[in-house]
């Protein structure tokens, strides 16, 4: 196996505050000797546990990356009983272009785990994380929202996993995050996900969504703001225990997913957080070229919770238009 071309430009065990970057060589037309630079610092206080928190896996996803830039700067070492290591954007050439994948390569970082250390610029960013940063974690925080085209309700998210030992810590930690909802999350492809990395490195492993449409409101900053700190208190990092959260639970059953069937103009008929039966219409969609047309009806696969809806107006055939979500008593 080659060794990670990555090399971090500050030590990852020294007390005190370190701000720097993981550096991959990158040659290309405009930098023939050059690199891709990702922010990252490392804040070491005494003897305690390490934080792996992660922000930017997409590009196009802001409130992990806010947190994440806030933490850096107002943590001290003094604070902490251990380490956090924090990578605000680590798709850096995606968040640079304000896109979920990378420019460079086309690559979707959180589709590319483990990676390969011989690979692409979006392959070697994964190997690092997944061979280097993740085993000397403790808990691992990687910050999802829904991207320019999804936007969901706040929720931090665990899964269900083999390990019912490991599965628990993971839902403790995700309830510790104290957003507004807490998720036991299914996903739709979890072949390459950092989570899935993480989590079969037997790592406390939290991710979240909160909100999306490619921005972030005062309100979703603040949400991983405050989760970012209280899962420092929930691993023993930081003194004193979580804010806790209104203790919402959701969950996402397998028929939870309504995918678009035709493409267009898309209308919403519920919004986020509010109720819907299995059957009743969630969205209509208008033809896109033709007045006149009675819209496509799109209806809810189940009785639930509207926990995400697609963002942009239009919709193409095969876009998640909505998840329902069934909350849990
Ligand atoms: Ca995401």
């Amino acid at each position: 196996m080659a060794e990670s071309p990555i090399t971090p430009t500050i030590p990852l065990d020294r007390p005190g505050k370190h701000h720097g970057h993981l550096r991959l060589p990158h040659s290309r037309d405009d930098s023939a000797w050059g690199s891709v630079m990702i922010p990252m610092s490392v804040i070491r206080g005494g003897e305690g546990p390490t934080a792996l928190f992660i922000g930017g896996n997409h590009g196009d996803e802001y409130e992990g990356p806010i947190a994440l830039h806030d933490l850096a700067i107002s943590l001290e070492p003094e604070a902490i009983s251990g380490r956090v290591i924090i990578l605000p954007t680590l798709n850096q050439p995606a968040f640079l272009a304000g896109r979920r994948t990378s420019p460079v390569d086309g690559g979707n970082l959180n589709r590319s785990f483990p990676g390969r250390a011989d690979g692409t610029v979006t392959q070697k960013i994964a190997h690092f994380v997944a061979t280097h940063l993740i085993g000397q974690a403790d808990i691992v925080l990687d910050f999802h929202s829904g991207g320019r085209t999804l936007d969901f309700l706040p929720f931090a998210a665990s899964h269900v996993l083999a390990d019912k030992a490991q599965e628990a810590a993971c839902a403790a930690a995700a309830e510790a995050f104290g957003a507004p909802w807490t998720m036991k999350m299914l996903e739709i492809d979890n072949v390459g996900m950092l989570d899935t990395e993480a989590e079969a490195q037997g790592k406390v492993f939290v991710t979240t969504e909160l909100r999306g449409g490619g921005t972030a409101t005062a309100e979703s900053a603040g949400i991983a703001k405050r989760g970012a700190r209280n899962l420092l208190h929930h691993a023993g990092i930081l003194p004193g225990t979580p804010t806790p959260g209104p203790g919402r639970r959701l969950e996402m059953p397998e028929d939870c997913f309504l995918f678009a069937q035709q493409e267009g103009l898309c209308e919403f008929l519920v919004d986020l957080g509010e109720p819907v039966r299995a059957g009743e219409p969630v969205a209509r969609i208008w033809r896109a070229n033709h007045s006149g047309k009675t819209p496509m009806i799109c209806e809810a696969p189940r009785d639930g919770i509207l926990a995400a809806r697609h963002y942009p107006g239009l919709v193409q055939i095969g876009d998640c238009l909505a998840v329902v979500a069934v909350e849990l008593g």
